[in-house]
């Protein structure tokens, strides 16, 4: 399918003081945010709303998932201080929501579970009014490493399904599908009083059937909030996009979520993870 974007995927640039204040501080640092890196078409309003996603352990990943743009290759070393610096840049920034990430490090024995936990710790004693939100990989199934990023409290546990489970293997390279759900239902068993969250990104071929079920799948195991946004082909290397979704069909994706007992449900074109989830916290905190 052609590559040509509708218009409702045309982004307003709001480069607003914020967003130009955040930048210049981001420069000559040494840490990485995805909101950058992946050209994320959010950045001038997370940014405006003190909301980055920063990406931890190193920039090659040991997985080649096909729809996602970060290089892959064998990391060599553990950066023991970052931690520490993404605590400092979160204080800089003066950010209200922090979302932490990393590549897959499958060649470590934790999976890098030990630098998530110590990073939300050193952010906690800088900044303990800013909420912190982990992105995880699935630790190959590690759970004692899971236990570990628990143990620290972060405000949101989140872990992406990414795709329906026909396509999952696919789409993702190593993930499966159910280790996906297992993984969220043990953060719940480990910290029942944490929300969990997860994501998924439309048009890579699934049916609406098949995008209703994941919903009901990860309502299973009492995930509490849902992003769904549109999938857009990084390079012409990447899989390609099957279907561009209507700003409609979203609206109604979020009343079938609500419906199944989201508690918060982010839908939309653009929606990525960390999408507005500074807002996500809050509604889930209430619901
Ligand atoms: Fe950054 Fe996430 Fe916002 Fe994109 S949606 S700009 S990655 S915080
Ligand atoms: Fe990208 Fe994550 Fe897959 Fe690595 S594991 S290729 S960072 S989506």
């Amino acid at each position: 399918m052609s590559e040509r974007k509708p218009e409702w995927l045309k982004i307003k640039l709001n480069t607003g003081e914020n967003f130009k204040e955040l930048k210049r501080m981001m420069r000559g640092k040494t840490l990485h945010t995805v909101c950058e890196e992946a050209r994320c078409p959010n950045i001038y309003e997370c940014w405006a709303n003190r909301t980055a996603t920063f990406m931890i352990l190193g920039d090659l990943c040991t997985r080649a998932c096909r729809f996602c743009a970060v290089k892959t290759g064998l990391p060599t070393e553990l950066d023991l201080a970052e931690p520490e610096r993404v605590a400092e840049a979160t204080e800089q920034m003066g950010l209200r929501h922090v979302v932490v990430t990393s590549v897959a490090r499958d060649d470590l024995k934790d999976g890098g579970a030990s630098i998530f936990a110590e990073t939300i710790k050193a952010i906690r004693k800088r900044m303990p009014l800013c909420s912190v939100e982990v992105l995880i990989p699935d630790f190959l199934g590690n759970w004692d490493a899971l236990k570990v990023v628990m143990d620290a409290r972060p405000d949101i546990l989140n872990h992406n399904i990414e795709t329906v489970e026909r396509l999952s293997d696919r789409v993702r390279s190593k993930a499966k599908y159910n280790r996906t759900l297992e993984l969220l239902a043990k953060a719940k068993e480990f910290q029942p009083d944490i929300p969990t969250k997860s994501s998924i990104m439309i048009g890579v071929g699934e049916t609406m059937e098949e995008i209703l079920k994941t919903m009901d799948d990860l309502r299973r195991v009492d995930v509490d909030i849902l992003t769904i946004g549109q999938y857009l082909q990084p390079t012409p290397k990447h899989l390609p996009v099957k279907k561009f979704y209507h700003p409609d069909e979203f609206a109604q994706l979020k009343d079938e979520g609500m419906k199944r007992g989201f508690k918060h449900v982010e839908s939309g074109p653009l929606v990525r993870s960390s999408y507005h989830a500074h807002e996500q916290v809050e509604s889930a905190a209430k619901a």
